[in-house]
């Protein structure tokens, strides 16, 4: 039920003289559900005579600024933003693997894997698996151990899918918090590392040196990251064989699917990163773990590359928020106890915290990713031959917009190149008030935010 104090300024805004306008700047947010505030004003000059021939302030607007969308990838912060950036991505992914803005269809003949690399074992945690449509036993072990704490290292249950247990340490003081938030804070640099093993290995085996396999050969691909429930992270890559000149060129004969597969599967068990030993933390050697699932992607069989496209694109719209931590960075002075996280994750966090003031581990930067568990690169991202960029359909949508504001007779009709055009913009902040956000969700057919504390800025 919205509160008494939503609805008198729901009322307040439904009576107040510049409704429609404030009604037509949240139309186009699409639904945003913490619009970005700016204040400024546009300016268009005519290059040649200097003359002022158009000029829009915010001044007038609504509270005297103009709303847009906030442009998140993440749905936990704004559904509608998130659903932009997944449908985006989903329209990059699969561009890449049938053609399409840009790349020519004949891309569909190159040889493309779909490739997940996952983190090491930490420690025992509850798990579901199904086998031929059964729940299998969590963890049965008949002479199962007793660990130091006491705890019998068994569990017989065969868990339900939404159980809150999932994805936790049988026995919390057992499990190796500091190398799982170590793997999270490297995976990306074993990414790099990896992407490198992969073009040796190529080499390798074709008998040619790095350069003259350049000349020959180039490796596209497409992650993203996917949090698993017990809080480390791993890769889903579309890895895809180009000729030298990416999608327009088609890959040398002897690169097969089976040949990327072999580079796949050698480069992943190659590569390592060294933690140095640190105040009673004794180093260690950081690589992916043990299960590596390696698939072709194809047009009509059992993994076709529209499912490709939908997986990543979804993944690429959740963060660390989904195995139970924070969507916000944490700050030094938070309360850890008080954070309103599962046990797991606050440990988890804590070790971010602990191991972030070691000076030795500062360029981890554990501190300032700790609400993303140590991980701090980006959630989606592909090698500049993949295919388009995000950057390029955003470009396509707001050329759309600016045709509707053209017409809609918010902006005078010029060309391009005869008139400069001189913004000032600030940020007047963010957000839509209880009443606002009320009236936003009628007017985009969107569902009612549920109640949650305003969130800080920042993004992982
Ligand atoms: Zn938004
Ligand atoms: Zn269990
Ligand atoms: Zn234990």
């Amino acid at each position: 039920m919205p509160t008494t104090h939503a609805m008198a300024g729901l009322i307040a805004r439904l009576h107040d003289p510049q409704y429609a306008r404030w009604a037509s700047q949240i139309r186009r947010t699409g639904g945003c559900r913490q619009p970005i505030h700016l204040r400024g004003k546009v300016e268009h000059i005519d290059r040649a005579t200097g003359e002022l021939l158009h000029r829009y302030s915010t001044h007038l607007e609504p509270n005297g600024v103009l709303r847009v969308a906030c442009k998140t990838r993440r749905a936990s912060r704004c559904p509608s933003c998130a659903e932009t950036y997944r449908a985006d991505t989903y329209q990059l992914v699969r561009a890449g693997l049938v053609g399409g803005k840009g790349v020519p269809e004949t891309v569909t003949a190159h040889p493309c894997l779909f490739v997940t690399l996952t983190a090491p074992s930490f420690g025992v945690v509850h798990t579901r698996a199904e086998k031929n449509g059964k729940i299998l036993p969590c963890h049965a072990r008949r002479n199962a151990e007793t660990c130091p704490h006491g705890v019998v290292m068994s569990c017989t249950a065969r868990h339900g899918a939404n159980e809150s247990c999932l994805g936790e340490p049988l026995c919390p003081d057992c499990y190796d918090y500091a190398g799982s938030v170590l793997f999270n804070a490297t995976a990306p640099e074993l990414w790099r590392r990896f992407t490198e093993a992969l073009r040796r290995r190529f080499a390798r085996t074709s008998g040619l040196t790095l350069k003259e396999l350049r000349e020959q050969l180039a490796i596209s691909f497409a992650k993203v990251a996917e949090y698993q429930r017990r809080g480390v992270v791993h890769f889903h890559a579309v890895i895809r064989l180009d000729g030298p000149d990416g999608p327009t060129s088609p890959p040398p004969a002897w690169a097969t699917a089976d040949a990327l597969a072999d580079a796949v599967r050698h480069a992943a068990s190659a590569v390592t990163v060294t933690i140095p030993a640190v105040a009673g933390e004794p180093s260690r050697i950081l690589r992916w773990g043990g299960q590596l699932d390696v698939r072709e992607i194809t047009m009509s069989g059992e993994l076709t590359e529209q499912a490709v496209a939908a997986y990543i694109a979804k993944y690429a719209t959740k963060a660390a928020e989904c195995v139970g931590t924070l969507d916000r960075r944490i700050q030094l002075l938070d309360n850890l106890s008080a954070l309103p996280v599962r046990e797991h994750a606050r440990r988890l966090i804590a070790e971010c915290l602990r191991l972030g003031s070691l000076d030795e581990l500062a360029d981890l930067r554990l501190i300032q990713w700790a609400h993303m568990l140590g991980f701090r690169g980006h959630f989606s991202t592909k090698s500049r031959r993949y295919s388009t960029t995000l950057g390029a359909l955003r470009a396509a949508r707001a050329d759309h917009m600016r045709d509707e504001q053209i017409t809609t007779g918010r902006l005078p009709l010029f060309e391009e190149d005869t008139v400069l055009v001189i913004g000032h913009w600030e940020y007047a902040g963010q957000g839509l008030s209880a009443g606002d956000a009320l009236l936003a969700a009628a007017l985009t057919g969107t569902p009612l935010p549920t109640a949650h504390p305003r969130m800080e800025d920042s993004d992982g």
